[in-house]
Protein backbone atom coordinates (compact mmCIF):
# COMPACT_ATOMS: atom_id res chain seq x y z
CA UNK A 1 0.00 0.00 0.00
CA UNK A 2 2.65 2.42 1.05
CA UNK A 3 4.62 1.37 -1.93
CA UNK A 4 3.00 3.12 -4.79
CA UNK A 5 3.07 6.28 -3.12
CA UNK A 6 6.59 6.21 -2.26
CA UNK A 7 9.44 7.07 -5.34
CA UNK A 8 12.10 4.26 -6.00
CA UNK A 9 14.89 4.33 -3.67
CA UNK A 10 17.41 6.93 -5.49
CA UNK A 11 15.11 8.47 -7.21
CA UNK A 12 13.20 12.17 -6.52
CA UNK A 13 10.67 14.00 -8.64
CA UNK A 14 11.49 17.97 -9.36
CA UNK A 15 8.44 19.68 -8.46
CA UNK A 16 6.66 22.61 -9.72
CA UNK A 17 8.14 24.78 -7.11
CA UNK A 18 11.76 24.13 -8.28
CA UNK A 19 11.57 23.80 -11.88
CA UNK A 20 12.42 27.22 -12.41
CA UNK A 21 15.65 26.62 -11.43
CA UNK A 22 15.97 23.66 -13.79
CA UNK A 23 14.65 25.58 -16.26
CA UNK A 24 16.54 28.78 -15.67
CA UNK A 25 20.22 26.03 -15.68
CA UNK A 26 18.89 24.48 -18.90
CA UNK A 27 18.55 27.98 -20.66
CA UNK A 28 21.75 29.17 -19.86
CA UNK A 29 23.84 26.08 -20.59
CA UNK A 30 22.18 25.71 -23.96
CA UNK A 31 22.54 29.21 -24.79
CA UNK A 32 26.43 28.58 -23.62
CA UNK A 33 26.76 25.47 -25.99
CA UNK A 34 24.81 26.81 -29.13
CA UNK A 35 27.39 29.84 -28.94
CA UNK A 36 29.85 27.29 -29.65
CA UNK A 37 28.13 25.63 -32.64
CA UNK A 38 26.58 22.55 -30.63
CA UNK A 39 22.93 20.85 -31.94
CA UNK A 40 20.75 18.77 -29.68
CA UNK A 41 20.71 15.00 -29.92
CA UNK A 42 17.98 13.07 -28.50
CA UNK A 43 18.57 8.94 -28.38
CA UNK A 44 16.84 6.15 -26.51
CA UNK A 45 16.68 5.59 -22.49
CA UNK A 46 18.11 2.08 -23.28
CA UNK A 47 20.08 0.09 -25.46
CA UNK A 48 21.65 -3.36 -25.96
CA UNK A 49 23.59 -4.02 -22.91
CA UNK A 50 26.67 -4.77 -26.04
CA UNK A 51 27.13 -1.64 -25.98
CA UNK A 52 27.98 -0.17 -23.00
CA UNK A 53 29.82 -3.40 -22.53
CA UNK A 54 32.19 -2.36 -24.81
CA UNK A 55 31.64 1.76 -25.22
CA UNK A 56 31.81 2.29 -20.98
CA UNK A 57 34.20 -0.98 -20.18
CA UNK A 58 33.75 -4.01 -18.86
CA UNK A 59 36.17 -3.16 -15.95
CA UNK A 60 34.37 -0.19 -14.71
CA UNK A 61 32.14 0.10 -11.59
CA UNK A 62 29.69 1.40 -14.14
CA UNK A 63 29.25 -2.28 -16.06
CA UNK A 64 30.58 -4.32 -13.11
CA UNK A 65 27.92 -3.37 -10.43
CA UNK A 66 26.03 -0.44 -11.67
CA UNK A 67 24.10 -1.04 -14.73
CA UNK A 68 20.07 -1.87 -14.87
CA UNK A 69 20.35 -4.23 -16.96
CA UNK A 70 17.21 -6.95 -17.56
CA UNK A 71 16.00 -9.51 -20.46
CA UNK A 72 12.89 -7.87 -22.63
CA UNK A 73 10.20 -9.95 -23.66
CA UNK A 74 12.10 -10.95 -27.17
CA UNK A 75 14.61 -12.41 -24.87
CA UNK A 76 17.20 -9.05 -25.81
CA UNK A 77 19.84 -8.13 -23.44
CA UNK A 78 18.60 -4.76 -22.40
CA UNK A 79 20.75 -2.05 -20.07
CA UNK A 80 19.06 1.59 -18.66
CA UNK A 81 21.85 4.18 -20.06
CA UNK A 82 24.29 4.82 -17.15
CA UNK A 83 25.85 7.34 -19.34
CA UNK A 84 25.52 9.19 -22.63
CA UNK A 85 28.50 8.88 -24.97
CA UNK A 86 28.04 5.08 -25.81
CA UNK A 87 24.38 5.85 -27.29
CA UNK A 88 25.32 9.39 -29.18
CA UNK A 89 28.11 7.27 -30.29
CA UNK A 90 26.45 4.44 -31.54
CA UNK A 91 23.96 6.85 -33.12
CA UNK A 92 26.61 8.64 -34.46
CA UNK A 93 27.94 5.75 -36.24
CA UNK A 94 23.91 4.43 -37.16
CA UNK A 95 23.36 7.31 -39.34
CA UNK A 96 26.56 7.84 -41.04
CA UNK A 97 27.13 11.56 -39.38
CA UNK A 98 30.92 10.69 -39.61
CA UNK A 99 30.20 11.86 -43.27
CA UNK A 100 29.00 14.86 -42.11
CA UNK A 101 31.30 17.93 -41.78
CA UNK A 102 33.95 17.15 -38.84
CA UNK A 103 33.88 18.01 -35.68
CA UNK A 104 30.19 16.87 -35.24
CA UNK A 105 29.67 18.85 -31.64
CA UNK A 106 26.50 17.50 -30.23
CA UNK A 107 24.67 17.60 -26.99
CA UNK A 108 22.05 16.25 -24.91
CA UNK A 109 20.15 16.04 -21.49
CA UNK A 110 19.45 13.11 -20.09
CA UNK A 111 18.15 10.67 -17.26
CA UNK A 112 21.01 8.19 -16.42
CA UNK A 113 20.76 4.99 -13.98
CA UNK A 114 22.92 3.80 -11.73
CA UNK A 115 22.65 0.96 -8.95
CA UNK A 116 25.01 2.92 -6.32
CA UNK A 117 24.17 3.56 -2.95
CA UNK A 118 21.84 6.48 -2.69
CA UNK A 119 23.24 9.46 -0.46
CA UNK A 120 23.37 13.28 -1.10
CA UNK A 121 24.64 13.67 -4.80
CA UNK A 122 24.23 10.38 -5.34
CA UNK A 123 21.31 8.78 -6.94
CA UNK A 124 19.96 6.19 -8.67
CA UNK A 125 18.57 8.19 -11.53
CA UNK A 126 19.84 11.81 -12.30
CA UNK A 127 20.50 13.72 -14.95
CA UNK A 128 23.28 14.93 -16.83
CA UNK A 129 24.07 17.29 -19.57
CA UNK A 130 26.60 16.12 -21.95
CA UNK A 131 28.31 17.32 -24.92
CA UNK A 132 30.28 15.40 -27.32
CA UNK A 133 33.32 17.05 -29.87
CA UNK A 134 33.76 13.95 -32.87
CA UNK A 135 36.38 14.44 -35.24
CA UNK A 136 39.16 16.60 -33.96
CA UNK A 137 42.41 15.52 -32.37
CA UNK A 138 44.17 18.96 -32.06
CA UNK A 139 44.10 20.28 -28.40
CA UNK A 140 42.59 23.19 -29.59
CA UNK A 141 39.67 21.52 -28.97
CA UNK A 142 40.04 20.64 -25.97
CA UNK A 143 40.47 24.03 -24.63
CA UNK A 144 37.44 24.72 -26.22
CA UNK A 145 35.72 22.08 -24.41
CA UNK A 146 37.35 23.13 -20.93
CA UNK A 147 36.72 26.75 -21.95
CA UNK A 148 32.87 26.36 -22.88
CA UNK A 149 32.29 24.35 -19.59
CA UNK A 150 33.94 27.17 -17.11
CA UNK A 151 31.69 30.01 -19.48
CA UNK A 152 29.07 27.76 -18.37
CA UNK A 153 29.88 28.31 -14.91
CA UNK A 154 30.46 31.64 -14.97
CA UNK A 155 27.04 32.60 -16.62
CA UNK A 156 25.48 30.63 -14.00
CA UNK A 157 27.14 32.80 -11.47
CA UNK A 158 29.17 29.61 -9.98
CA UNK A 159 32.37 30.61 -7.93
CA UNK A 160 33.40 27.78 -5.90
CA UNK A 161 34.19 24.93 -8.27
CA UNK A 162 37.66 24.40 -9.48
CA UNK A 163 39.24 22.93 -12.75
CA UNK A 164 41.26 20.13 -12.27
CA UNK A 165 43.23 18.52 -15.50
CA UNK A 166 45.30 15.51 -16.04
CA UNK A 167 46.41 13.50 -19.04
CA UNK A 168 46.34 9.82 -19.36
CA UNK A 169 48.13 9.34 -21.91
CA UNK A 170 47.11 7.06 -25.09
CA UNK A 171 47.65 3.02 -25.26
CA UNK A 172 51.66 3.51 -26.02
CA UNK A 173 52.68 4.98 -23.02
CA UNK A 174 49.37 3.38 -21.29
CA UNK A 175 51.32 0.51 -21.64
CA UNK A 176 54.38 1.34 -19.72
CA UNK A 177 52.34 2.63 -16.99
CA UNK A 178 49.98 -0.24 -16.32
CA UNK A 179 53.78 -2.10 -16.31
CA UNK A 180 54.62 0.38 -13.61
CA UNK A 181 50.80 -0.02 -11.56
CA UNK A 182 51.13 -3.58 -11.73
CA UNK A 183 54.36 -3.50 -9.93
CA UNK A 184 53.72 -0.90 -7.07
CA UNK A 185 50.17 -2.42 -6.55
CA UNK A 186 51.60 -6.44 -6.85
CA UNK A 187 53.08 -5.52 -3.83
CA UNK A 188 50.45 -4.82 -1.83
CA UNK A 189 48.17 -7.31 -3.17
CA UNK A 190 46.88 -8.49 0.08
CA UNK A 191 45.30 -5.41 1.04
CA UNK A 192 43.44 -4.70 -2.35
CA UNK A 193 39.58 -4.90 -2.31
CA UNK A 194 38.57 -7.75 -4.08
CA UNK A 195 37.22 -5.75 -7.01
CA UNK A 196 40.47 -4.11 -7.13
CA UNK A 197 42.24 -7.70 -7.03
CA UNK A 198 40.28 -8.71 -10.20
CA UNK A 199 41.83 -5.36 -11.85
CA UNK A 200 45.20 -5.59 -11.35
CA UNK A 201 45.81 -7.77 -14.46
CA UNK A 202 43.29 -6.15 -16.78
CA UNK A 203 43.00 -2.57 -16.45
CA UNK A 204 45.49 -1.46 -12.89
CA UNK A 205 44.56 1.82 -13.51
CA UNK A 206 41.11 1.43 -12.55
CA UNK A 207 42.41 1.00 -8.84
CA UNK A 208 43.17 4.50 -8.83
CA UNK A 209 39.51 4.94 -9.22
CA UNK A 210 38.45 2.72 -6.15
CA UNK A 211 35.79 4.79 -3.71
CA UNK A 212 37.02 1.95 -1.25
CA UNK A 213 39.55 3.73 1.63
CA UNK A 214 41.89 0.90 1.58
CA UNK A 215 42.48 1.06 -2.14
CA UNK A 216 42.31 4.86 -2.56
CA UNK A 217 45.09 5.12 0.54
CA UNK A 218 47.55 2.71 -1.06
CA UNK A 219 46.69 4.53 -4.78
CA UNK A 220 47.95 8.17 -3.55
CA UNK A 221 51.27 6.62 -3.52
CA UNK A 222 51.34 4.82 -6.69
CA UNK A 223 53.54 6.08 -10.01
CA UNK A 224 51.89 9.32 -11.69
CA UNK A 225 50.53 8.48 -14.79
CA UNK A 226 52.40 12.03 -16.52
CA UNK A 227 56.35 10.99 -15.47
CA UNK A 228 55.09 8.11 -18.32
CA UNK A 229 53.59 10.23 -21.40
CA UNK A 230 55.00 9.25 -24.55
CA UNK A 231 56.54 12.83 -26.79
CA UNK A 232 52.77 12.68 -28.19
CA UNK A 233 50.99 12.83 -25.79
CA UNK A 234 53.22 15.13 -23.16
CA UNK A 235 53.03 17.87 -26.45
CA UNK A 236 49.18 16.86 -26.68
CA UNK A 237 48.95 18.08 -23.08
CA UNK A 238 51.58 21.06 -23.42
CA UNK A 239 49.78 22.50 -26.16
CA UNK A 240 46.27 22.42 -24.32
CA UNK A 241 47.45 24.13 -21.50
CA UNK A 242 49.07 26.50 -23.12
CA UNK A 243 45.30 27.19 -25.15
CA UNK A 244 43.79 27.16 -21.04
CA UNK A 245 46.23 29.99 -20.18
CA UNK A 246 46.12 31.91 -23.27
CA UNK A 247 42.01 32.08 -22.41
CA UNK A 248 42.28 32.85 -18.94
CA UNK A 249 41.09 29.69 -17.35
CA UNK A 250 42.27 28.78 -14.12
CA UNK A 251 43.38 25.13 -13.35
CA UNK A 252 45.39 22.64 -10.83
CA UNK A 253 47.07 19.47 -12.93
CA UNK A 254 46.20 16.69 -10.78
CA UNK A 255 48.05 13.46 -11.54
CA UNK A 256 45.24 11.51 -9.94
CA UNK A 257 42.71 12.31 -11.95
CA UNK A 258 41.75 9.17 -14.22
CA UNK A 259 37.52 9.13 -14.37
CA UNK A 260 35.67 6.39 -14.38
CA UNK A 261 35.23 5.11 -17.76
CA UNK A 262 37.58 2.99 -19.53
CA UNK A 263 37.32 5.26 -22.91
CA UNK A 264 39.31 7.77 -21.53
CA UNK A 265 42.70 8.76 -23.65
CA UNK A 266 44.91 11.99 -23.02
CA UNK A 267 43.25 15.17 -21.55
CA UNK A 268 40.92 14.53 -18.75
CA UNK A 269 39.27 16.91 -16.19
CA UNK A 270 37.01 17.64 -13.60
CA UNK A 271 35.27 20.18 -12.04
CA UNK A 272 34.91 19.93 -8.48
CA UNK A 273 33.35 21.59 -5.57
CA UNK A 274 34.06 21.13 -1.97
CA UNK A 275 31.24 22.67 -0.68
CA UNK A 276 28.78 19.94 -0.92
CA UNK A 277 30.04 17.02 0.86
CA UNK A 278 32.00 13.80 -0.69
CA UNK A 279 30.16 13.53 -4.26
CA UNK A 280 31.68 16.84 -5.04
CA UNK A 281 32.55 16.38 -8.74
CA UNK A 282 30.10 18.20 -10.60
CA UNK A 283 31.30 17.76 -14.05
CA UNK A 284 33.92 15.62 -15.72
CA UNK A 285 34.92 14.48 -19.06
CA UNK A 286 38.30 14.37 -21.70
CA UNK A 287 39.02 12.79 -24.61
CA UNK A 288 38.39 9.30 -26.03
CA UNK A 289 40.20 9.26 -29.27
CA UNK A 290 39.85 5.43 -29.53
CA UNK A 291 36.04 4.59 -28.58
CA UNK A 292 34.57 5.16 -31.82
CA UNK A 293 36.69 2.64 -33.15
CA UNK A 294 35.98 0.46 -30.21
CA UNK A 295 32.56 0.42 -31.16
CA UNK A 296 33.34 -0.34 -35.18
CA UNK A 297 33.73 2.77 -36.72
CA UNK A 298 36.31 4.81 -38.71
CA UNK A 299 39.43 6.03 -36.87
CA UNK A 300 37.65 9.64 -34.73
CA UNK A 301 39.68 11.25 -32.25
CA UNK A 302 36.94 12.62 -30.03
CA UNK A 303 36.25 14.09 -26.63
CA UNK A 304 33.24 15.24 -24.23
CA UNK A 305 32.01 15.96 -20.90
CA UNK A 306 29.09 15.40 -19.03
CA UNK A 307 27.87 17.49 -15.83
CA UNK A 308 25.51 16.07 -13.36
CA UNK A 309 22.05 18.28 -13.06
CA UNK A 310 21.82 17.69 -9.39
CA UNK A 311 24.75 18.53 -8.34
CA UNK A 312 24.72 21.51 -10.10
CA UNK A 313 21.86 22.27 -8.34
CA UNK A 314 23.68 21.65 -5.03
CA UNK A 315 26.37 23.54 -5.46
CA UNK A 316 24.30 26.71 -6.77
CA UNK A 317 21.84 26.61 -3.61
CA UNK A 318 24.80 26.24 -1.18
CA UNK A 319 26.12 29.41 -2.49
CA UNK A 320 22.68 30.94 -2.32
CA UNK A 321 22.22 31.83 -5.47
CA UNK A 322 19.30 33.33 -7.38
CA UNK A 323 16.86 31.82 -9.81
CA UNK A 324 15.32 34.46 -12.14
CA UNK A 325 11.36 33.07 -12.21
CA UNK A 326 9.28 33.98 -14.79
CA UNK A 327 5.62 35.38 -13.34
CA UNK A 328 3.42 32.47 -13.17
CA UNK A 329 -0.01 34.97 -13.77
CA UNK A 330 0.30 38.59 -15.27
CA UNK A 331 -3.81 38.98 -15.17
CA UNK A 332 -6.25 37.44 -13.30
CA UNK A 333 -9.98 37.54 -15.23
CA UNK A 334 -12.77 37.63 -12.25
CA UNK A 335 -16.13 37.40 -12.95
CA UNK A 336 -19.88 37.71 -12.60
CA UNK A 337 -21.95 35.43 -13.81
CA UNK A 338 -21.60 32.75 -16.82
CA UNK A 339 -21.70 35.40 -19.90
CA UNK A 340 -18.93 37.14 -18.32
CA UNK A 341 -17.02 33.79 -17.59
CA UNK A 342 -17.56 33.00 -21.04
CA UNK A 343 -16.24 37.04 -22.03
CA UNK A 344 -13.16 36.37 -19.55
CA UNK A 345 -12.30 33.21 -21.80
CA UNK A 346 -12.37 34.99 -24.58
CA UNK A 347 -10.37 37.68 -23.36
CA UNK A 348 -7.88 35.11 -21.51
CA UNK A 349 -7.16 33.58 -25.65
CA UNK A 350 -6.19 36.50 -27.32
CA UNK A 351 -3.90 37.64 -24.17
CA UNK A 352 -2.68 34.45 -24.38
CA UNK A 353 -2.00 34.37 -28.18
CA UNK A 354 0.20 37.60 -27.27
CA UNK A 355 2.25 35.74 -25.09
CA UNK A 356 0.74 37.30 -21.90
CA UNK A 357 0.08 34.88 -18.89
CA UNK A 358 -3.49 35.32 -18.68
CA UNK A 359 -6.09 33.22 -15.99
CA UNK A 360 -9.26 33.28 -15.19
CA UNK A 361 -11.96 31.18 -13.27
CA UNK A 362 -12.17 27.52 -14.50
CA UNK A 363 -13.69 26.37 -11.35
CA UNK A 364 -17.25 28.48 -10.84
CA UNK A 365 -15.64 29.89 -7.86
CA UNK A 366 -17.58 33.27 -6.46
CA UNK A 367 -15.78 36.43 -7.07
CA UNK A 368 -14.48 37.04 -4.14
CA UNK A 369 -13.23 32.83 -4.00
CA UNK A 370 -11.54 33.89 -7.59
CA UNK A 371 -9.84 36.97 -6.26
CA UNK A 372 -8.31 35.47 -3.40
CA UNK A 373 -7.11 32.43 -5.76
CA UNK A 374 -5.52 35.23 -7.92
CA UNK A 375 -3.95 36.58 -4.48
CA UNK A 376 -2.46 33.34 -4.42
CA UNK A 377 -1.06 32.67 -7.74
CA UNK A 378 0.95 36.06 -7.64
CA UNK A 379 -1.47 37.99 -10.34
CA UNK A 380 0.59 41.10 -11.48
CA UNK A 381 -2.82 42.75 -12.77
CA UNK A 382 -6.52 41.63 -11.90
CA UNK A 383 -9.80 43.00 -13.44
CA UNK A 384 -13.65 41.76 -12.25
CA UNK A 385 -16.15 41.68 -15.36
CA UNK A 386 -19.72 41.66 -14.68
CA UNK A 387 -22.99 42.71 -15.62
CA UNK A 388 -22.16 46.25 -16.14
CA UNK A 389 -18.20 45.99 -17.55
CA UNK A 390 -20.71 43.75 -20.41
CA UNK A 391 -22.56 46.69 -20.90
CA UNK A 392 -20.32 49.68 -20.88
CA UNK A 393 -17.69 47.95 -22.42
CA UNK A 394 -14.67 48.53 -20.32
CA UNK A 395 -12.76 47.22 -17.81
CA UNK A 396 -11.18 48.45 -14.51
CA UNK A 397 -7.75 46.80 -14.45
CA UNK A 398 -5.93 46.31 -10.81
CA UNK A 399 -2.21 46.83 -10.52
CA UNK A 400 -1.87 44.58 -7.66
CA UNK A 401 1.35 46.16 -6.34
CA UNK A 402 0.47 49.73 -6.74
CA UNK A 403 -3.11 48.97 -6.62
CA UNK A 404 -3.65 51.60 -9.60
CA UNK A 405 -6.46 51.07 -11.57
CA UNK A 406 -6.90 52.06 -15.34
CA UNK A 407 -10.04 51.57 -17.69
CA UNK A 408 -9.43 49.54 -20.59
CA UNK A 409 -11.78 48.87 -23.15
CA UNK A 410 -12.78 45.38 -23.13
CA UNK A 411 -14.68 44.60 -27.08
CA UNK A 412 -11.81 46.03 -28.87
CA UNK A 413 -7.85 45.51 -28.97
CA UNK A 414 -7.76 44.39 -25.24
CA UNK A 415 -4.82 42.96 -25.93
CA UNK A 416 -3.07 45.60 -27.15
CA UNK A 417 -4.11 48.12 -24.52
CA UNK A 418 -3.24 45.87 -21.94
CA UNK A 419 0.62 45.47 -22.85
CA UNK A 420 0.17 49.38 -23.31
CA UNK A 421 -0.46 49.59 -19.67
CA UNK A 422 2.48 47.41 -18.49
CA UNK A 423 4.63 49.38 -20.61
CA UNK A 424 3.54 52.18 -19.19
CA UNK A 425 3.85 51.10 -15.50
CA UNK A 426 7.04 49.46 -15.79
CA UNK A 427 8.40 52.54 -17.20
CA UNK A 428 6.97 54.48 -14.33
CA UNK A 429 8.46 52.20 -11.57
CA UNK A 430 12.06 51.47 -13.67
CA UNK A 431 12.11 47.83 -13.58
P1 LIG B 1 31.55 9.78 -9.19
O1 LIG B 1 33.03 9.77 -9.06
O2 LIG B 1 30.88 10.83 -8.38
O3 LIG B 1 30.93 8.42 -9.04
P2 LIG B 1 31.56 9.38 -12.03
O4 LIG B 1 32.98 9.46 -12.39
O5 LIG B 1 30.94 8.04 -11.88
O6 LIG B 1 31.28 10.24 -10.70
P3 LIG B 1 30.64 10.33 -14.60
O7 LIG B 1 30.33 9.00 -15.12
O8 LIG B 1 31.81 11.04 -15.11
O9 LIG B 1 30.69 10.27 -13.00
O10 LIG B 1 29.37 11.26 -14.75
C1 LIG B 1 29.46 12.68 -14.90
C2 LIG B 1 28.75 13.41 -13.79
O11 LIG B 1 27.48 12.86 -13.55
C3 LIG B 1 29.44 13.33 -12.44
O12 LIG B 1 30.49 14.24 -12.35
C4 LIG B 1 28.29 13.68 -11.51
O13 LIG B 1 28.10 15.07 -11.45
C5 LIG B 1 27.12 13.02 -12.17
N1 LIG B 1 26.82 11.72 -11.57
C6 LIG B 1 27.45 10.52 -11.77
N2 LIG B 1 26.88 9.55 -11.05
C7 LIG B 1 25.86 10.13 -10.36
C8 LIG B 1 24.87 9.65 -9.44
N3 LIG B 1 24.81 8.37 -9.10
N4 LIG B 1 24.00 10.54 -8.92
C9 LIG B 1 24.04 11.85 -9.26
N5 LIG B 1 24.92 12.36 -10.13
C10 LIG B 1 25.83 11.52 -10.68
MG1 LIG C 1 30.47 6.83 -10.25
Amino acid sequence: MALITKSVKGTQDALPKDIHKLQYIEGVILDKVTSHGYKEIRVPVFEHTELFQRGVGDTTDVVQKEMYTFDDKGGRSITLRPEGTAGVVRSFLEHGLFNEPLPQKLCYFISCYRYEKPQSGRLREFHQFGCECLGTASPAADAELIAMVSGIFDELGISDLHLEINSIGCPKCRKHYHEALKEYFSARKDELCPTCLGRLERNPMRILDCKSPICSEIAKGAPKVTDFLCEECRDHFEKTKKYLDAMDITYTVNPSIVRGLDYYTKTVFEFVSDKIGAQGTVCGGGRYDGLVEEIGGPSTPSLGFAMGIERLLMVMEAQGAEFPEVAPCNIFLASMGDEANIKSAQLAKELRSIGVAAEFDIVGRSVKAQMKYANKLGAEYTAVIGESELDSGKVKVKNMKTGAETELGIDENFDDSFLQLVFADSFATGE
